[in-house]
């Protein structure tokens, strides 16, 4: 059986080539004669693993020696939580964007902490655009932090570079950012923000570590008393082994961290531009298909359509599905479907995928 192309938001789509050297790894991790799911995390190799894992981070986001790289397990969801833990006292005020399930997530945690102030929200509007009136007035100097979520999973919406950009000249003060669904996936000035938190599982390998990066100058004063295991200068010191971290999702990690190193950025994006451009504009030009994001704000990650006449939907999944094309099923509390085109997902995927939205037109105009 020929692999269907996996469009799935996360767990999601792993560079074929990093498969094979993972499957390898299972067997004999660098040529230790112990598999990789056995092999102590304090093993000279893991150790290198690791260091390299984080040196490769640094690498390809070109990133400042103030910034320190951890991998962490908890997934961005613990994330939610730890910023606030470490950055909001519980007298000051952190800025939060409201652009999606996931970031509407980080405000109801970190309102467990501290005062929270949503700056601006599209919630009413079933986040269908990024909120961008309020820039002009914004001052943030006084706050903790302001928090972003650059790219909306669910929703299918994306910061756009050019509002990113207007954003980072404009914004003062601490910056943090979850990039779970995009890092490396366009050419931004990583190095803008305080603090980038991404789960593995989407651009970076399978689910069980989540990457961090933090301007250790944060760090100085905590606002309270934090656990080790939620303290990241507690991470910082022990180089991310605190204790035994997820030690295949790091590897795998790893692997992928060196397919994107070969390639750079800017070209990781350019493909996933050309990828989205292909598919949007299927959409658009389609009779029976549409968009459900404004366009200025669609993601080059996670394309959110739906057809027009709903009661033809599942059967264009089964379709999808029984032709090759898994996972495109839209989240379950926004419906219709969603494409994720993270960077391992190759061009052909999103060709096969518009042919068969074409040949399924064709066969409801007949
Ligand atoms: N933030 C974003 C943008 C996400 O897409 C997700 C998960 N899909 C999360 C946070 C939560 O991640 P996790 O399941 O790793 O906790």
């Amino acid at each position: 059986m020929n692999k269907p192309y996996n469009f799935f938001s996360g767990p999601a789509i792993l560079p074929e080539s990093v498969l094979q050297q993972a499957a390898e790894a299972i067997q004999n991790f660098e040529g230790t004669g112990l598999s990789i799911l056995e092999i102590s995390h304090r093993s000279k190799q893991f150790v290198a693993a690791m260091e390299e894992a984080r040196s490769l981070v640094k690498q390809i986001l070109q990133l400042d020696e103030r910034k320190e790289v951890l991998f962490l397990q908890g997934g961005a969801s613990m994330q939610f939580c730890m910023v606030p833990f470490n950055l909001l006292a519980q007298n000051q005020t952190a800025a939060y964007l409201d652009t999606g399930h996931w970031a509407h997530e980080a405000i109801s945690e970190a309102a467990r902490f501290g005062n929270t102030a949503v700056v601006a929200s599209s919630r009413e509007s079933n986040y269908n655009h990024i909120p961008k009136n309020w820039l002009e007035n914004f001052d943030n100097s006084e706050l903790a932090y302001t928090h972003i979520t650059t790219n909306n999973t669910i929703y299918g919406n994306q910061w756009n570079s050019n509002f990113l950009n207007s954003f980072l000249q404009k914004a003062k003060g601490v910056l943090v950012a979850d990039m779970s669904s995009d890092i490396f996936s366009r050419s931004i000035d990583y190095n803008r923000f305080d603090l980038v938190y991404a789960g593995a599982q989407k651009n970076m390998g399978p689910a069980g570590a989540t990457l961090v990066i933090i301007n250790k100058e944060l760090l100085k004063s905590p606002p309270r008393n934090i656990p080790a295991m939620l303290d990241y200068s507690v991470h910082i010191a022990k180089d991310s082994m605190h204790n035994t971290p997820s030690v295949f999702a790091v590897y795998v990690s790893l692997l992928t961290l060196r397919w994107i190193a070969a390639q750079g950025l800017e070209q990781i994006e350019k493909i996933n531009a050309q990828k989205a451009g292909l598919l949007y504009d299927a959409i658009d030009s389609s009779n029976c298909f549409e968009g459900t994001v404004n366009k200025e704000d669609r993601s080059a990650m996670n394309v959110c359509f739906k057809m027009k006449d709903s009661s033809h939907e599942a059967a264009f999944l089964k379709f999808a599905e029984s032709n090759g094309a898994v996972g495109l099923a839209g989240h379950r509390t926004v419906g219709g479907f969603r494409a994720s085109l993270y960077n391992a997902m190759p061009l052909s995927g999103v060709n096969h995928l518009v042919a068969l939205m074409q040949e399924f037109e064709n066969q409801l105009a007949q």
